[in-house]
């Protein structure tokens, strides 16, 4: 059986970034010994659920530590999730285990100790260099303190450290763009730790404050184009620096691909856990209950041992006049859908084979693998896709090497075109 990826979403934020629409709070800070006691709990029953079902304990080869700002947790917070995981898993002996943090938020006491538990690897919210563009996203640091936090975490003995950046941003020039790439190489060639640059294109979510900037006239759209000749001139910037292109908006030192996020890009099994936390295994696709309050309480109030009996157990019994969805009356209490879980569907052949399109796609040297795509599905992918491919090779956006579908150079710039033809 494929060793699962492992999320844990970690939903606490010292501040709020004007940009960011993701599942964390600013005002949650008294829920967190409390949140990581309920994702703990969810750690063990999810372990405790592939029991029940007669599964051997399932084999975990990446953790990845993602929110929020999950830097924010103590080394002891850590510890106790970490434990859970290695009891109610089977965790590799070189997995890769990730955790996301914000510079200004580690010192060099705490980069120690989650190192001395095992984290070994370290993604960075960087996002810019320049003071007036981090001052519009609302990050709550400098440069300098990025600098300063690359310089700590190798010291505490990381040596494998991704940097993400944004860009696309309102009245970004290409020139402003290129000095923060400058900065951030500069940054990599005198520090051999950071191994991984992550690049995202700024999306104006609803909700947002940048939303009502953009409304009320404070800020301008972003310019597309702009946004393209940004992403070109990373492409080449990136590759004179020895990073290669492994994904759409991705780079690596050669071997330093993040292998946590590989695993969603070939559309294997993960286990997400935690609040809002999506989940690929079993079969099912799912998703945890999104609010941090509500989740410690379904935690609170569906133990483990309680939850460990597939299909033994009745509906739980409700408060107030709230009907129960059906994925709620129905379950959880099989692998992998703990009490936390809000909804599920299984995955039909379908869906599989779209996902699978459309992650794979994503892997630029990798591409789609032709035999595993028959073998998993009992189908050639030419067949399944006869006209789309068909299509999509002669406007070039897909090539052909060694059984592998690939982006041409053209499809990279065109990617969700090309996706679209696949759901
Ligand atoms: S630090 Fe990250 S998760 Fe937290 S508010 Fe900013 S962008 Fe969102």
């Amino acid at each position: 059986m494929t060793p699962y990826a492992l999320y844990l979403h970690i939903p606490f934020c010292r501040q709020r970034c004007s940009y960011c629409d993701f599942n964390t709070y600013t005002t949650l800070n008294d829920l967190q010994p409390a949140y990581v006691a309920a994702l703990a709990a969810e750690i063990r029953q999810v372990g405790a659920l592939a029991a029940a079902a007669g599964e051997p304990r399932p084999a975990v080869r990446t953790v990845f530590f993602g929110g929020g700002t999950p830097s924010l947790l103590t080394p002891a917070q850590v510890g106790d999730l970490l434990g859970a995981a290695r009891a109610a898993f089977t965790l590799d002996g070189d997995a890769e285990i990730t955790m996301e943090a914000n510079p200004g938020t580690v010192s060099a006491e705490w980069l120690a100790a989650v190192r001395g538990l095992g984290v070994n690897r370290l993604s960075f919210g960087v996002q810019s260099a320049l003071p007036g563009e981090l001052a519009l996203l609302g990050r709550a640091h400098d440069f300098a303190a990025a600098g300063e936090a690359v310089d700590m975490a190798t010291a505490a003995g990381f040596d494998n450290l991704n940097l993400d950046l944004i860009y696309g941003l309102p009245g970004q020039s290409v020139a402003d763009w290129g000095q923060t790439l400058a900065a951030v190489l500069s940054l990599a060639e005198s520090a051999p730790a950071i191994t991984h640059i992550s690049l995202y294109c700024l999306t104006i979510e609803p909700g947002t404050p940048m939303q009502r900037w953009l409304h009320n006239g404070t800020i301008l759209a972003p310019d597309p184009d702009t946004a393209a000749d940004q992403y070109e001139l990373a492409g080449r910037e990136l590759a004179a620096a020895g990073f290669g292109h492994y994904e759409i908006s991705n780079w690596a030192r050669p071997g330093r691909e993040c292998r946590h996020n590989v695993v969603y890009w070939r559309n294997e099994p993960y286990l997400g856990l935690g609040a809002g936390a999506h989940g690929l295994a079993g079969g099912y696709r799912y998703q945890v209950v999104r609010q941090p309050r509500a989740y410690v309480r379904r935690m609170e109030e569906r133990p483990p041992t309680a939850a460990a009996t597939p299909g033994r157990r009745p509906p739980p019994r409700r408060r107030g006049g709230r009907q129960r969805s059906l994925a709620e009356a129905a379950g959880p209490g099989r692998f992998p859908l703990s009490a936390a879980v809000a909804a599920y569907h299984r995955v039909d052949a379908t869906e599989a084979m779209s996902d699978t399109a459309i992650t794979q796609l994503r892997l630029l040297d990798e591409g789609l693998d032709m035999a595993g795509f028959a073998t998993r599905f009992g189908r050639p992918f030419d067949d399944v896709y006869a006209n789309e491919v068909r299509q999509l090779e002669e406007w070039q956006l897909l090539h052909r090497r060694d059984g592998r579908l690939l982006l041409t150079e053209r499809g990279r710039f065109l990617s969700n075109q090309v996706f679209y033809r696949f759901v």
